[in-house]
């Protein structure tokens, strides 16, 4: 029997008291490797309060090959079982679906994603900031006019260097990811 389902398909989840598995990772048997969800191929299964893993695990790095059997619970301790991975996956495949258990799944992958965009908006946010600039350039670089000036809180800010990546300390302003604009010391 080849296994075809990938372990990462079936994460993350989410037990019912609210404890989200969001990833499962496993050192190689050989080689030491660390083998992570994408790495392993089986079944997943929610049990009650219980995640019910099988697979076989497939090292990139020694090209060796281990079964897992093992049971995590609630508290996200991870517990071996003492059946062999083929037969586990067997088991596991022909149990019937359980109440809310796609949910467990479909809402903890909604969860993630949403807090992933959460993070990546904040991340691009500073440079995000648009500032009202001169119309007047003072020359161009990577094929951009360098606006003279930008208007930080109606005080003009002139242009003070290029950045190609995009480094500004306290009191400086960043514009189109590369032109530093600084006020003038008073
Ligand atoms: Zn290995």
């Amino acid at each position: 029997m080849r296994p075809k389902n990938r372990i990462d398909h079936f994460l993350p989840v989410r037990f019912s008291n609210g404890s989200l598995v969001k990833q499962f990772s496993k050192p190689c048997l050989k080689c030491g490797q660390m083998l992570h969800a994408r790495e392993m191929h089986g079944i997943a299964r929610l049990l009650d309060d219980h995640l019910a893993l099988a697979a076989i695990a497939h090292c990139p790095a020694c090209h060796g090959q281990f079964g897992i059997s093992c049971v995590i619970d609630r508290d996200k301790r991870v517990r071996r079982v003492s059946l062999p991975a083929w037969l586990f996956m067997i088991y596991l495949r022909a149990l019937p679906v359980q109440a809310g258990e796609q949910a467990a799944h479909e809402q903890a992958v909604a969860e993630v994603a949403q807090a992933q965009r959460r993070e990546q908006e904040q991340a691009v946010r500073p440079v995000a900031v648009e500032y009202p600039r001169a119309d007047t350039a003072i020359g161009r670089y990577a094929d951009k006019p360098i606006p003279a000036y930008i208007v930080v809180h109606g005080a003009e800010v002139p242009f003070d260097r290029v950045e190609p990546d995009g480094r500004v300390t306290d009191g400086e302003y960043l514009l189109d990811g590369c032109f530093v604009y600084k006020a003038a010391q008073s």
